[in-house]
């Protein structure tokens, strides 16, 4: 794997200090395909610094309006979205289990991004989970393993994304469960895995500096 995708995710996290700060302090030289996933709070202020710094970190949004423009109070959609971002994370397992998103809800969330021209990488928590068409990424999350330190076996995540391969013709598939700088390698190293989706890991920024620098080893 000579450029694997590191997704992070900052989940409900951070302040635009906090961001800034982490910006700041975010140093790393790699030939990965970076990706920050943030609050829509940040999308905003987080552009305009990576631009100002230069910096090869592509932006995306958490989630994504089912609806376009109009009265849905609360929502953001894809075309406000796409202002500020290229990315969006659609189905996670914490949107479905917390805010009650079904899968024909989530289709219609893949159909307003695609609508704006908004990558997509679209969660599954195993093989059987319905993918809509025109998703770009799949990222194969296990709920026991998200947030838990428990992550999958790199050989059963291996199987698990190939079966998702097969099954979905989505050429890339990323693995999402507890990655941390000891066990990314373990996962990027294998032929069927695209790369990594860290949540708790990319908080930090040394630390997900250093998750990247392992994922190339
Ligand atoms: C995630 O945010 O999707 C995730 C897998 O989190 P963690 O890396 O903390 O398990």
């Amino acid at each position: 794997m000579s450029k694997p995708l590191i997704a992070g995710n900052w989940k409900s996290n951070k302040t635009v200090g906090e961001a800034m700060e982490w910006l700041q302090n975010f140093k790393v030289v790699t030939t990965a395909q970076v990706m920050l996933f943030v609050p829509f709070t940040l999308l905003h202020p987080l552009k305009k610094k990576i631009e100002g710094l230069h910096l090869s970190i592509e932006l995306g949004a958490q989630d994504v309006s089912p609806f376009d423009d109009g009265a849905y109070t609360g929502a953001v959609n894809a075309r406000q979205i796409k202002e500020l971002a290229d990315w969006v994370i659609i189905g996670h397992s914490e949107r479905r289990q917390h805010f009650g998103e079904t899968d024909a809800m989530l289709a219609q969330k893949v159909d307003q991004a695609k609508k704006e021209g908004l990558q997509i990488i679209y969660c599954v928590q195993d093989e059987n989970i319905p993918v809509p068409l025109g998703v770009d990424v799949i990222a194969y999350e296990p709920v026991w393993a998200i947030g838990t330190g428990k992550s999958d076996s790199p050989e059963n995540a291996s199987e698990v994304i190939s079966a998702i391969k097969a099954k979905t013709h989505v050429s890339s598939v990323i693995y999402g469960g507890s990655v941390t700088p000891e066990n990314v390698a373990s996962f990027v190293s294998r032929e069927a895995i695209d790369g990594v989706l860290p949540g708790g890991a990319s908080l930090d920024p040394e630390k997900f500096a250093n998750l990247i620098l392992c994922s190339q080893k």
